[in-house]
């Protein structure tokens, strides 16, 4: 049998998609994890390979059979500007493959070496990078947000010239789909009606097959892809977690979180805030991730116009139907979601207003995001001393403690009962989540002294992350001050 039963099917749609690329040999690699329950689920028999293979494989020194590596082809609006021809400069299509259930998986390589699309980069990865990938990718599965998975990841043996010399890494990741807003963007911007045709047709057999039974299936796609974004971008919102560089080729057409760069979940909470060190003007900021959201599907929209109907004017009236709904349907998802947080069940028409004062209040008293809302999910209706927990993450006590006498009213309204809202809360509010020091930890502690258990540590934490795990809550904690990380790098 095949240790990885590819069924390709990106490669149907012709080769203005791709560039079929061999990925570069590595002088010696080494498997740092192999994501063994991935593997199963996804119909892979890699487990019961060799080391050495597995290794080989994911570094992209042994081409598996079946597997056709291709660089996709895409464009994009990198902050606001329009660049035509981006496309896998250090990564490849290696091949798909179906899942039992005949969902459609793409198989990435990042880190694989130089392509058609590499302009003057060395299509290669840094270690650092491929660890925070690993990590925050799969914890936010773990968290229940849609995102590209991590299957393996590998050391290299070779440095990579960055700012210094760095040791290099590939990772292996798995989507529903690497399509990108700039895919549809590469094609419509050539005026290749027939390739955004097929690239929409694609799509929607293998992502939004529903979209098949509608009258107008392409502007359903597009109401679709809308729909998922926005409910992508409330979950961001719930958990302080900024892209950071949210171009439009970072954007999935699967409504996953991919293209893990300088991103961040935020310690204390700044409606503002900003790590990546290249967003000079907050584009990318944790407030404005809906807005931008809003832009880049409006590019799609652009580069669909012409399949949306048979003239300009009904297609732009149709295109701007669709948008238009966007800004309700993430307030929909961001308010439910909340109220979940805070442990409302009925809805009131104040809701949005309670939950905008606890956020004002947060800021005010730049209190950690994640351990607000776990506190939080741990008080009683009647004050107790697990207040005291909740107090000591504000600067200024008095106002959190006006704010939780507002909330304990609203819960006496409704009913509320202690044990299972907070068994609801703490189903949605995580006590771990990757934060920055961490992760940075972990990178620190592979590339200076070529130890990874920090970072399996760390990954095994957050394999459970609503779940208080014994003798853990180092994992817990927001940084030191003198672990505090202010930016972070794209540096792949
Ligand atoms: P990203 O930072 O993932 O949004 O990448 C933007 C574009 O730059 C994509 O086309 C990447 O393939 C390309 N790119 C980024 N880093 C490299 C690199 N080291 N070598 C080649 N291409 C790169
Ligand atoms: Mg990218």
């Amino acid at each position: 049998m095949k240790p990885i039963p590819f069924d390709n099917r990106y490669i149907d749609l012709g080769d203005d998609f791709y560039a079929r690329t061999v990925p570069a040999t590595v002088a010696d690699p080494g498997l740092i994890i192999y994501n063994e329950a991935l593997g199963e689920a996804l119909g892979l028999s890699c487990t019961g390979l060799d080391e050495d293979i597995r290794a080989a494989v994911f570094a992209g020194n042994r081409v598996p059979e079946g597997a056709e590596p291709v660089a996709m082809a895409y464009a994009g609006h990198q902050f606001g500007h329009f660049n035509p021809q981006l496309g896998d400069g250090r990564a490849l299509l290696l091949g798909q493959v179906s899942r039992h259930d005949g969902a459609l998986f793409d198989m990435h390589l990042k880190g694989s070496g130089r392509t058609v699309f590499s302009r003057d980069g060395d299509g290669r990865a840094a270690l650092g990078p491929v660890l925070r990938e690993y990590l925050v990718s799969e914890a936010m599965d773990r968290l229940g947000v849609p995102t590209t998975r991590a299957l393996a990841a590998v050391t290299t043996g070779e440095n990579v010239a960055r700012e210094k010399l760095l040791p290099g890494g590939v990772i292996t990741r798995i989507a529903r789909s690497f399509v990108r807003v700039g895919t549809f963007e590469f094609f419509a911007s050539r005026g290749n009606l027939d390739a955004v045709t097929r690239l929409a047709n694609y799509v929607i057999e293998h992502n939004y097959p529903d979209c098949r039974d509608e009258s107008n299936p392409y502007l359903a796609l597009l109401a679709t892809v809308i729909d998922r974004q926005a409910a992508l971008i409330a979950q961001w919102m719930q958990l302080g977690f900024i892209h950071g560089v949210m171009n439009t080729d970072n954007m999935s057409i699967a409504g996953e979180t991919i293209d893990y760069g300088p991103c961040a979940f935020m310690d204390h909470y700044a409606h503002d805030r900003v790590y990546s060190s290249i967003d000079h003007h907050g584009r990318y900021a944790y407030n404005n991730q809906a807005n931008i959201g809003l832009w880049n599907l409006t590019r799609l929209a652009e580069s669909l116009l012409p399949l949306l109907a048979d003239n300009t004017e009904a297609a732009v009236v149709a295109a701007k139907t669709a948008l238009n709904k966007y800004t309700g349907l993430y307030e929909g998802y961001w308010l439910d979601g909340m109220r979940g947080k805070t442990g409302l069940q009925k809805q009131q028409d104040d809701d949005k207003a309670l939950i905008d004062a606890l956020f004002d209040v947060m800021a005010a008293g730049k209190a950690d995001f994640t351990l607000t809302f776990y506190y939080l999910s741990r008080l009683d209706i009647e004050p107790t001393e697990q207040d005291r927990d909740l107090h000591a993450l504000f600067d200024d006590p008095e106002q959190i403690d006006q704010w939780v006498r507002q909330w304990r009213a609203r819960l006496h309204d409704e009913g509320s009962v202690d044990t299972t809202r907070q068994a609801r809360m703490q189903a949605v509010n995580p006590v771990y989540i990757p934060r920055n020091h961490l992760v940075e930890a972990a990178i620190r502690s592979a590339e200076d002294n070529n130890d990874f258990s920090v970072f399996l540590d760390l990954h095994a934490v957050l394999q459970r992350p609503f779940e208080r795990q014994p003798e853990m809550d180092a994992y817990m904690l927001p940084p030191e001050p003198h672990e505090v990380v202010e930016q972070t790098f794209c540096g792949t």
